[in-house]
């Protein structure tokens, strides 16, 4: 990875780019800024494109790159306008955890359920396909409850002996009923 290395070193002098990591796991997300000089007004990783912001104080502009769950470790060429930039992307080694369930929640044989899980997955995508030009967010975050944390971020889920997922919030332990609060705000 010497080369990357040394490659990152100039790219940072010629381009007027920051990478905060440019060595990332599989399932996290990097942040890249650039000088307001360079007018970027997105990346491009193969036919994937990111979108670039402008920070809130209009200083400089940024884009976060999220890395999948399912990405092999391997150098990944970010390009924007005519340069680009190389991101290492590193195995999380994520723990597993194993979790016992019907055997009929796993596979659902059922087409209503199938129609319902579909549809719920095509609603998730939607809104983290989101983007808004605005940034909403303010303020560091925070946890919105103080209690045990069960299942962390990135755990590699294995339901009866079958990995089918990656775990991509963390759990709290807490009563039904328990008060919550943002982590942060974020709407309108
Ligand atoms: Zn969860």
């Amino acid at each position: 990875m010497r080369f990357v290395i040394v490659f990152l070193a100039c790219a940072v002098a010629i381009f007027g780019l920051e990478i905060v990591h440019s060595s990332v796991a599989n399932g996290k997300t990097t942040l890249v800024f650039f000088d307001l000089k360079e007018d970027v007004d997105e990346l491009k990783i193969g036919k994937k494109t990111y979108k670039v912001f402008f920070t809130p104080d209009k200083q400089k502009q940024y884009a976060l790159i999220p890395v999948s769950y399912y990405h092999k470790p391997a150098a990944i060429k970010v390009g924007f306008r005519d340069a680009f930039f190389y991101l290492d992307i590193v195995d999380g080694g994520y723990a597993k955890e194993k979790i016992h369930v019907q055997k009929s929640k796993v596979n659902p044989k059922s087409e209503a359920v199938k129609k319902r899980t579909s549809k719920e997955y095509a609603q998730a995508m939607k809104i983290y396909n989101t983007i808004t030009p605005t940034n909403y967010v303010s303020k560091p975050f925070i946890i919105p409850l103080e209690s045990k944390i069960t299942s962390d971020f990135g755990k590699a889920r294995v339901y009866n002996d079958t990995l089918k997922g990656y775990h991509s919030g963390t759990d709290f332990r807490a009563k039904v009923g328990t008060p919550i609060v943002a982590s942060n705000a974020g709407t309108r």
